[in-house]
């Protein structure tokens, strides 16, 4: 941290922020929410309100949003009687937004994949290896093709399906904050949803914003950075296996899920970061996006980027020790030599 100055971290979940020099007059608010701990300053326009509307939304969507709370319009739709549930336009929205990047990305986005993490222990911390019978049974009901999206607000699920919407709920959370802020003119901002990474104004002092890439390879380290990025305005989400594991018979099983076979994803990725403008809606792009770039592997997440099917750019770290960035950002990212990286910039 101190060898960059002020620096965002877009992984670490407390002390991402540190304030110093024209950050001083930036206040800041920090939430538990989303087993995240999220860090929001702010300065300019209505500050204040900004950030006490923007703490209550972040405890609202989790109230919804989340699988474990029984309550939840999540929970309801994923317990409701022939899986048939009106969920309310905001969470149809966001499914309907899901099921297109499920179809966008070949499926490796995937929220019909809740039975199968469950079953790995990821949603209630109980982890374990899953039976092949078990899982082949589970995948069953994996798929985009098991949500229908009925007339109105109502969202139905064949049975044994089931949503999980980890995925891509910070990155949503994230735009909803976005707006808030532009809604009440904050001028310079930072939001840090565990991962994900809102930004805009640049700094007080008139430059942009420094966020550190976490290195997947020391994740226990809170100032150890593949490399920094410079973004006065704009969203980047990280994901990355070494966020959440498990390790038995010194096997590490981390909480990413292929589609294609119900095992964490094996694609030679350790992590990835997915950059965008801050366009409405482009938090949740990037959520869903890093999940499914990390999950399509190197060469199937580049041929992604380069079809253009979404405006971003991307930062891959890969298990043999490249870190390639996407040719967009060659500019605003400088790699930090010290990790150790082979750093390419790809086209
Ligand atoms: P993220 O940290 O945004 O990459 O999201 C990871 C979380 O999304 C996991 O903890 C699961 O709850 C869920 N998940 C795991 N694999 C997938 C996948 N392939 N597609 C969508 N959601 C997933
Ligand atoms: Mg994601």
């Amino acid at each position: 941290m101190r060898r960059f100055g002020a620096l965002l971290a877009a992984l670490l979940l407390a002390g991402g922020l540190t304030a110093c020099g024209g950050e001083a007059e930036m206040q800041s608010a920090q939430v538990f929410a989303m087993d995240t701990v999220m860090i929001l300053t702010a300065s300019g326009g209505e500050t204040e309100a900004a950030l006490k509307a923007a703490e209550d939304e972040l405890y609202r969507l989790d109230r919804e949003l989340s699988r474990t709370r029984e309550s939840s319009a999540v929970s309801r739709l994923n317990s409701a009687p022939e899986g048939a549930a009106e969920v309310g336009e905001e969470l149809r929205d966001l499914i309907a937004r899901a099921l297109d990047f499920s179809d966008a990305t070949g499926g490796a986005f995937d929220i019909t994949l809740a039975p199968v993490s469950s079953a790995w222990g990821f949603t209630e911390d109980a982890y374990r290896v899953p039976a092949r019978e078990e899982l082949e049974e589970l995948m069953a009901h994996v798929g985009a093709e098991h949500v229908h999206l009925g007339d109105g607000t109502a969202v139905s699920l064949d049975p044994g399906t089931q949503i999980d919407l980890g995925a891509i709920a910070k990155g949503y959370a994230s735009d909803v904050v976005a707006a808030i802020c532009r809604e009440n003119g904050v001028a310079h901002s930072t939001v840090s949803l565990g991962g994900n990474v809102w930004v805009c104004g640049g700094n007080p002092e008139g430059k942009p914003w420094q966020i550190g890439i976490q290195d997947p390879a020391r994740p226990e380290e809170a100032d150890a950075y593949v490399g920094i990025l410079r973004m006065s305005d704009g969203f980047a989400v990280t994901s990355g296996g070494y966020q959440r594991y498990f390790e038995e018979d010194g096997k590490l099983y981390h909480h990413i899920i292929d589609p294609a076979t119900g095992y964490p994803a094996e694609s030679g990725l350790t992590s990835v970061t997915v950059v965008s403008e801050g366009t409405e809606g482009s938090g949740t792009m990037c959520d869903a996006l890093s999940t499914a770039l990390f999950v399509m592997g190197e060469e199937r997440a580049l041929d992604f980027w380069r079809s253009g099917t979404f405006d971003f750019e991307a930062i891959l770290v890969t298990e043999d020790g490249r870190l390639l960035v996407t040719a967009g950002l060659e500019d605003s990212f400088t790699p930090d030599e010290t990790a150790g990286y082979a750093y390419e910039v790809v086209s």
